[in-house]
């Protein structure tokens, strides 16, 4: 690990260590998700997170696919669109709406509540691009999107 890694792995512990409560647990990306997202990106190692901090949500036991560090949309051999909050599956819904925050696929029915919790958190400039009104999610996603 290098040192970047070492002290964001050094503010993680912090973080848990002095929260009140589990800090991970919110519906919409938490400090310590970013965290763990730059950690990610700079070439943290998984399993010495994963160790340290056994209950943060690293995996969806329900399936393999990662619920906070899908890279891009979870990508599924076929043509699956699955929303990478509520992990709907959108692949046969001719429904348009919702958009790309960051590199999370938001669904049209979590996008209402996720733009209201995203424009809180002043993070609205991290919504990538909105699914057009002619065109369904699951089409938006899969042709344009990946
Ligand atoms: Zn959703």
């Amino acid at each position: 690990m290098d040192k970047c890694c070492e002290l964001l792995f050094q503010m993680m512990k912090d973080l848990v260590k002095n929260a009140e409560d589990v800090v991970w647990l919110t519906d919409i990306e938490t400090v310590f998700d970013r965290l763990v997202d730059i950690y990610q990106t700079c070439g943290g190692d998984m399993n010495i997170l994963h160790k340290e901090f056994p209950d943060y949500p690293i995996c969806d036991p329900a399936n393999t696919e990662t619920l906070i560090f899908d890279e891009v949309i979870s990508i599924d051999p076929g043509d699956t669109v699955l929303c990478d909050w509520c992990n709907k599956d959108w692949t046969a819904i001719d429904i348009s709406g919702g958009f790309m925050f960051e590199s999370k696929a938001t669904c049209p029915e979590c996008a209402p509540s996720m733009e209201k919790k995203i424009a809180q958190y002043n993070e609205t400039h991290l919504i990538k691009s909105r699914c057009p009104a002619d065109m369904s999610f699951a089409d938006w996603i899969r042709d344009v999107i990946r």
